[in-house]
């Protein structure tokens, strides 16, 4: 270019008349002129454009030599060729930009004159009309390719015109940015990888940036620190004033031409979002349709001019109407309670242009609550009812249940005999708030906040009233029980039961609490109380003694006369052992009667012998009722005595007397059996003094009579010491004894009076191993009384038949759990009338003074005591009486 430069120079130095005049027809000196030869040297460079050109640097140049190589096809031949036509030559300049000319050829005598003018402007300007035209054209395609897709291709067909974009400004690679709620997002971009790492940290560089305008890193050098190795290139496309979108690209080449970038953002953004906007719309669209028809919701219009009612679809179907629902179809739709209502309310918000607030129901498929709202809007003719209809059947239900179930609950109130009240806590009191409708009917106030319950307490109760506030502050809940007076001056006893209820602090907020009529209870308790008293003073007082006690026969309670009989006090007797007071064979027969009650038979009654302290002994009668638990135990014992000791004493002296009676029978008997050993002892005497008197005596002899003397003596003994214990009276415990013993004993005694009155006595095999409980002396007895009335029975009869062989048997035998002895003879029996009462007390047929009538009565009396059965019968020759009793094992 120095060279250059100093060629041009030299061109600049030579003098003007050097290089040729001009001629007088030559064009003033305008754009470019170069003259030529008719070989296309220059010979002279004319016009202000001259001194723009790069001159060549040898010598005598031609104008091949100044044009750019793509000219050189104009200039082709000889200047003589290329006259008559435009030529448009670039020429090289100075600054090595290219000047562009057109001009002509001239022909100026021999030589030649080519005038050009600089078309740079002209063709600059074409050049960005066809680059304008390709860029709109670009946005077109751009912009139909965009609006053409699917919505699913969008972001790809967005990426593939950015790729294009890219290619198109020569750029590296180029990213599409969108507004997004969460800030900008990476919409598209060309295949090639973006340099930032993620968008959050480019939507803090791009909400600093202006829009509109093509902006480079190098002027930005915020945009440098998310593209360090290249140029970056951003623009902006905003809608109302606010950036929407961002472009981004990096000149990775150095031949970036972004100019009309933000023509093409345009073109891609508008679009995009349009789209992206639309089907965001739809989706809320979508969404809104699906919330409304879960709802039952949706709008409504009417045009005040028109006779229609504009329905949402989805309302007008879920009705199954037409959208466009004529007037009259609308008031039938809704339910003719709700009709007029309706009317009067739409009437009012055309005159009056309040708001609408209605609830009502239509009769679609099913009747179903509606709440509808709407505003008048518009003026004149665009006058227009519009709002919004919501289901709230569910809502309306709900209500319903609450209402009835609230009723319900009021009416419980109302009907039970409680009220409920709320206390509101003020400053360390309580003062009454809230009283339940059932207050009325419970003590006949009349609820409201400014009754004051203390007043109604009873003066006996204040203390009690106070004390139960001062309670529930402290503890937060209280139960307790005092009288309320009602409108009446009636006092009822309520039963109090009261909560705290706190705030989130735990600061008192209010009491709630219920007051329980328990009036009745109370009274009923009370009246329990009292017959508990009477019952108790009734058990107490009872001549009877009265006693609870456990199994083990430790006392529980006794009365004052069991106390008495057992010369204790009443509290000393709970804990005492009743076993004490008997024997141990009574104490085992006791509990054995107690384990045989059962809750199917819980009674039982038995004669109890006591060992009493300062008494010999006390029979008592005896009743027990076992109380059982649920699984049949025995738990407790209650039991009522009678002290029976008196009459049994009284029984005994007539069993003593009756005994008395039999044993005068036998004194008769007795004498004899007495007698005759006297009198055998006296012969024995007599013969032996005789004998020794004479003085005749031998040894022997007199050792015979003695030794039949001494016999004699021990069979009288015998019979007195037999006498003896049969007039003792009888032990008070029953013993085990063989029954063969009573018979034997009763036979010794009888015998030989009934040998002497020629009664045979037929005595069975003897018994043993049997043995019975009892008195043997009393068994004795009665088999005497047997034999007896069976003598006597016999004499009678041997008078009326002196042939009769009178005879008596006494037989023993075993018999299944038990033994049998019978006493028969042959005496014609008993007439059968009267079999039935021999056994009655003092029935008798012997000639009075002779029979006492109580000796059957007694001993069935005697074999009853021992557990047996006395009975009579008639046998084959005479009666048979059987005397059965159960046989006990010797354990
Ligand atoms: P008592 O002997 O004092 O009459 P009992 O009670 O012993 O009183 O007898 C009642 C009656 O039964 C007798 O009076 C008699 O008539 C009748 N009796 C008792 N035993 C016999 C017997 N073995 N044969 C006939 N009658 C008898």
């Amino acid at each position: 270019m120095s060279g250059g430069h100093g060629l041009f120079d030299r061109w600049r130095g030579r003098p003007a008349a050097a290089v040729a005049a001009p001629q007088a027809s030559v064009p003033a000196a305008v754009g470019l002129q170069l003259w030529l030869d008719d070989k296309g040297r220059v010979l002279r460079l004319g016009g202000p454009l001259r001194s723009a050109l790069a001159l060549p640097a040898q010598s005598a140049a031609r104008v091949q030599d100044y044009v750019q190589a793509h000219s050189l096809l104009v200039l082709e031949g000889e200047p003589a060729d290329w006259q008559a036509q435009p030529l448009d030559l670039d020429f090289r300049t100075a600054n090595g930009s290219t000047l562009h000319t057109r001009g002509w050829l001239l022909a100026q005598g021999e030589d030649w004159l080519l005038q050009l003018f600089d078309v740079g402007d002209l063709l600059q300007q074409r050049q960005q009309g066809q680059d304008a035209r390709r860029q709109q054209q670009l946005a077109r395609q751009v912009g139909a390719a965009l609006r053409d897709c699917s919505l699913e291709r969008l972001p790809r067909v967005a990426a593939e015109q950015l790729q294009r974009l890219a290619w198109h400004w020569r750029m590296g690679w180029a990213a599409l940015l969108l507004r997004t709620p969460g800030g900008w997002q990476t919409f598209a971009r060309d295949a090639s990888s973006v340099p930032w790492a993620d968008d959050a940290r480019l939507s803090a560089v791009l909400d600093r940036l202006p829009s509109g305008r093509v902006l480079c890193s190098a002027e930005f050098p915020a945009l440098q620190v998310l593209c360090p190795t290249h140029a970056l290139y951003v623009v902006g496309h905003a809608q109302q004033h606010q950036a929407q979108a961002w472009l981004l690209c990096a000149d990775e080449g150095g031949q970036a031409r972004p100019e009309a970038a933000p023509l093409l953002l345009d073109a891609m953004a508008e679009p995009l979002l349009a789209r992206l906007a639309g089907d965001r719309l739809q989706a809320s669209q979508q969404r809104l349709d699906n919330v409304q028809g879960l709802l039952g919701a949706g709008w409504w219009e009417w045009s005040l001019h028109e006779p229609y009612l504009h329905l949402a679809p989805g309302l007008a179907a879920s009705f199954g109407v037409s959208a466009q629902l004529a007037l009259p179809a609308w008031w039938a739709l809704l339910h003719p309670a709700d009709r007029e209502a309706a009317q009067l309310a739409f009437e009012a918000l055309q005159r009056e242009g309040c708001s609408l607030q209605l609830c009502v129901r239509l009769q679609a498929a099913s009747l179903r609550w509606y709440r509808i709202c709407g505003d008048v809007h518009g003026q004149g003719q665009q006058r227009r009812l519009q709002g919004f209809m919501l289901d709230i059947s569910d809502i309306k239900a709900q209500e319903q249940q609450a209402r009835a179930a609230h009723a319900r609950l009021d009416n419980l109130i109302a009907s039970s005999p409680a009220v409920i009240y709320i206390q509101r806590y003020d400053a360390g009191a309580l003062q009454a708030e809230f009283f339940s409708a059932s207050l009325q009917p419970l003590l006949g106030w009349t609820p409201a906040a400014d009754l004051q319950p203390a007043h109604w307490v009873h003066p006996d109760d204040q203390a009690l009233w106070l004390q139960r506030t001062r309670d529930l502050l402290r503890e937060g809940q209280v139960r307790s029980r005092y009288r309320l007076r009602d409108a009446q001056g009636i006092y009822h006893w309520v039963l109090d039961e009261a909560r705290l209820l706190r705030d989130d602090l735990g600061l008192p907020v209010e009491a709630v609490g219920i007051w329980l009529d328990v009036t009745e209870a109370t009274l009923a308790a009370e009246r329990v109380r009292e017959s508990e008293e009477r019952y108790r003073v009734l058990v107490e007082d009872s001549p009877a003694m009265i006693c609870r006690y456990r199994p083990d026969l430790t006392v529980l309670f006794g009365n004052r006369p069991l106390a008495d009989y057992l010369e204790c006090r009443p509290d000393q007797l709970p804990g005492s052992d009743l076993g004490q007071w008997m024997s141990p064979a009574q104490r085992e027969a006791f509990s054995q009667r107690l384990a045989g009650l059962t809750p199917q038979q819980p009674v039982s009654s038995a004669e109890i012998c006591l060992e009493l302290p300062g008494r010999e002994h006390a029979w008592w009668v005896w009743s027990d009722r076992g109380l059982f638990d649920e699984q049949g135990r025995l738990l407790e014992v209650q039991a009522v005595g009678r002290d029976n000791t008196a009459l049994r004493r009284s029984q005994q002296q007539l069993l003593q007397s009756a005994k008395m009676a039999t044993l005068g029978e036998m004194a008769t008997g007795l004498a004899h059996e007495i007698n005759q050993p006297l009198n055998v002892m006296r012969m024995a005497v007599v013969n032996a003094l005789k004998r020794l008197e004479n003085g005749d005596v031998q040894v022997e002899y007199l050792q015979d009579k003695l030794r039949r003397i001494d016999a004699q003596v021990l069979r009288a003994s015998k019979v007195v010491d037999h006498m003896r214990v049969f007039g003792r009276r009888s032990e008070v415990e029953q013993q085990l004894f063989e029954p063969w013993q009573a018979v034997e004993g009763a036979v010794s005694l009888l015998a030989d009076g009934l040998a002497g009155k020629g009664v045979a006595l037929n005595l069975g095999p003897a018994l043993s191993g049997c043995p019975v409980r009892g008195h043997a002396d009393q068994l004795e007895q009665v088999l005497i009384n047997l034999v007896v009335n069976a003598r006597d029975a016999l004499l009678g009869r041997r008078e009326a038949d002196p042939q009769l062989r009178p005879w008596i048997a006494v037989e023993a035998e075993p018999v299944a759990d038990g033994v049998r002895l019978q006493v028969r003879d042959n005496a014609g029996g008993i007439d059968p009338r009267l079999l039935e009462r021999i056994f009655e007390p003092f029935f008798t047929t012997k000639p009075s003074g002779v029979g006492t009538g109580l000796g059957l009565s007694v001993s069935g009396g005697i074999i009853e005591g021992m557990g047996g059965l006395l009975s009579a019968h008639n046998g084959a020759e005479g009666a048979c009486f059987v005397i059965e009793l159960p046989v006990q094992s010797i354990s």
